[in-house]
């Protein structure tokens, strides 16, 4: 029996790395997350501020009018990162290829070395008690042929705090009868596309023919359509140099005015510009995100044929991107990303006086819409 991924996963992070420096919060109602002047919504709460009805993406004001106790604590993702590079250092020890996966999962590869079942499952074991020692921190695993059979065996048979398998052998028939929004990455956008195509469970994936499914989702469709057959071939990736980069603001009140969503994306863009700048990359892809007031999420983004060269090339994508949107209500939410990132020796230039002037115009007021800076 072949394992050779496992995945650690911190249960409830946000909420174990404030426990550890504020223990009195414990067995309490606590909800992490932003605040409710600047808008925020809940990042994790604890069990008992779960079980009134609280859950992870609902606005902070809701959640507490469902829990009035509740103790709520700011994010702190600074302080976060730290804890979560001590995370990675402990269960790393040794493993030669691993994957960081946001701030609280690392998937390794245990290559050809320690792989076999009984192996696998000790050094699990091991890895979750030296997380509970040394850090005071629970952590759920998931070991499996594949990295995203471990991510399934992780959430459907470790969570909270346990150990999940799935081997290749069983893998076809524990996935067959899931919905196919239980497959990782898979939300419900493309759960929407499938059931036109009649598809509901992964078991009606697996039987799609390889050309529908790649008609119905292109490339992603054939590996998907593998995966619900639970085949799993994929791996842990080191990380790279980054390949994206993204800014974001939630706003106190809705931007209602053009021009209050014109010098969002102006400083947002600046922002994202000079980040890139001090990385030394530049994007081929640019994207921007937006949350109306009604908490509908939407995006667009355009790929370029080639890299942007100066800030003010993002900043004009970016709101070349924006007009095209024609978006007309008011907005909760605004965030720019740039993706396909090259390293460059003209890292996103500032473009000095053109910069300069641009910035001195903005101060005194002047509307400067896109077709004013071609
Ligand atoms: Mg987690």
């Amino acid at each position: 029996m072949f394992l050779p991924v496992i995945l650690c996963d911190l249960d409830a992070a946000f909420l174990g790395f404030e426990l550890l420096r504020r223990p009195e919060l414990a067995h309490r109602p606590v909800i992490v997350g932003g605040t409710v002047e600047r808008r925020g919504v809940v990042a994790t709460a604890s069990y008992e501020a779960r079980a009134f009805g609280v859950t992870s993406g609902m606005s902070t004001a809701e959640a507490l009018s469902r829990c009035k106790g509740a103790i709520l604590v700011p994010v702190d993702i600074p302080y976060y990162r730290t804890m979560s590079e001590r995370f990675r250092s402990v269960v790393t020890r040794g493993i030669a290829i691993w994957e960081p996966v946001a701030l609280d999962e690392v998937y390794l590869d245990l290559g050809g070395q320690r792989s076999a079942f009984p192996d696998t499952l000790a050094l699990a074991r091991s890895l979750q008690r030296t997380v509970q020692e040394e850090l005071g921190l629970s952590c759920s695993v998931g070991c499996a042929s594949g990295r995203h059979l471990a991510k399934m065996a992780c959430e459907h048979r470790g969570k909270p705090g346990g150990i999940g398998v799935i081997t290749a052998e069983e893998a076809p028939a524990f996935i067959a009868p899931l919905p196919v929004g239980a497959l990782p990455g898979v939300g419900p956008g493309t759960v929407k596309t499938l059931e036109r195509y009649g598809v509901r469970t992964c078991r009606d994936l697996a039987e799609l023919s390889e050309t529908t499914a790649r008609r119905c989702l292109g490339q992603r469709g054939t590996l998907l359509r593998q995966l619900a057959s639970g085949i799993d071939p994929s791996r842990p990736q080191p990380p790279g140099p980054a390949r994206s980069m993204s800014v974001e603001e939630t706003f106190p009140k809705d931007l209602s005015t053009p021009a209050e969503v014109h010098s969002a994306l102006v400083r947002l863009s600046w922002e994202l510009g000079s980040r890139l700048g001090s990385l030394g990359c530049s994007p081929r892809e640019v994207a921007v995100r937006w949350r109306t007031a009604d908490f509908r999420d939407h995006s667009r983004q355009h790929t370029l044929p080639y890299a942007l060269q100066t800030r003010i090339d993002l900043r004009k994508a970016v709101l070349s991107l924006w007009s095209e949107a024609a978006v007309h209500r008011p907005i909760r939410l605004l965030g720019i990303s740039a993706g396909r990132l090259e390293s460059s020796t003209t890292p996103l230039l500032p473009d000095a006086h053109l910069e300069q002037t641009i910035r001195e115009l903005e101060a005194n007021g002047a509307d400067l819409r896109p077709a004013s800076l071609l």
